[in-house]
């Protein structure tokens, strides 16, 4: 009989957390680790191995799952002292399941190669509950034969694994997908704003667009937290989001590709940070943008 292969998570925060119990639950040996060692406690007594920095993970998993803020943080777990690649043993898959940058995906892939290891670049679309559930879809760039011996894992975390190629097109195919996400829900926060002041109530707004064109499915998951103003406990936070559109922005510099609507989403994202609003759900654009027009009393 096959055993299972050894699974290590490097990253417990909003989504790696709820990721790691779903390997745990399917009953892969799992060690893990976090910058944050608390996060772990609940898993660590479920039967998870802790791990002390990640070079520790990668001496023993078979394959190494991550999940982390931003690049910075990606290079630092993957590349930094007693990180994931130091340790790195020949064989061994890294995944990286954050929303990243393409060039540092390649990066990444090249040093792994050097290792006899192989790295996927495998960013997921689906928040929270969609990661408790074990229902994310996989986005993975890199080695087809890697991401085959993978399809077990994300048959755990995930409904569905598309494999988009070389290294670095899950990660380009994720920012393309938030450059769209960005864009609706800036639209979005615009006509809510101008109904509202024009004496719509918002409540009646979201429930004629549920039915019209208009109704992208963020419109309608997003109907309550804009109508309530409930945009914590957050799920995607602002903080991300101004992450991944300054991603888009690069990518799109670096290829000459002009992109008006997610520059003009970038940049209210970012007059939303700046105002205080950085750990607030995504879709808190909506509220930048009734403060900007007046348009509702608080
Ligand atoms: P989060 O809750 O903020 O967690 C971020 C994780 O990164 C935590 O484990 C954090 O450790 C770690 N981290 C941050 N800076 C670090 C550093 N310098 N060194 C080591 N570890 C560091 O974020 P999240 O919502 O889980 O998102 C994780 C990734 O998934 C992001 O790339 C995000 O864009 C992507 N994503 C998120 C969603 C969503 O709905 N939340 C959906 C799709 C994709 P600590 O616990 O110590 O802070």
């Amino acid at each position: 009989m096959e055993t299972r292969p050894t699974v290590g998570i490097a990253g417990l925060g909003r989504m790696g957390h709820p990721i790691a119990a779903n390997i745990l639950e399917a009953g892969f040996p799992t060690i893990v680790w976090n910058r944050t060692r608390d996060k772990a406690a609940d898993l660590l007594e479920r039967g998870a191995i802790w791990a002390e920095n990640p070079g520790a993970i990668t001496r023993t998993a078979d394959i190494v799952l991550t999940s982390l803020a931003d690049p910075a943080a990606v290079d630092s777990v993957y590349f930094g002292p007693d990180g994931l690649l130091d340790r790195a043993r020949s064989g061994t898959i890294l995944v990286d399941l954050s929303t990243g940058s393409p060039a540092l995906a390649r990066r990444i892939a090249t040093a792994a190669g050097e290792l006899g290891a192989t790295f996927l670049d495998a960013p997921v679309a689906g928040s929270i509950k969609a990661a408790t559930d074990g229902q994310l879809g996989i986005m993975v760039g890199g080695d087809r034969a890697a991401f085959e011996r993978c399809e077990a894992i994300f048959s755990v975390i995930g409904k569905a694994a598309f494999y988009l190629g070389e290294s670095g097109n899950g990660a380009t195919m994720k920012l393309v997908s938030n450059a769209i996400l960005a864009t609706i829900v800036q639209a979005l926060a615009e006509g809510v704003a101008l109904g509202a002041k024009a004496g719509l109530d918002p409540v009646d707004i979201f429930q004629v667009l549920g039915t019209s064109s208009a109704a992208a499915p963020v419109v309608v998951a997003k109907a309550a937290t804009v109508t309530e103003r409930a945009y914590l406990p957050a799920a995607f936070t602002l903080a991300l989001m101004q992450k991944d559109l300054w991603l888009v922005l690069g990518l799109a510099n670096e290829l000459q590709v002009p992109m008006p609507a997610t520059a003009i989403a970038h940049d209210m994202v970012l007059a939303a940070n700046a105002t205080g609003k950085s750990g607030l759900d995504f879709s808190a654009v909506a509220l930048l943008m009734e403060e900007l027009a007046g348009a509702r009393e608080s």
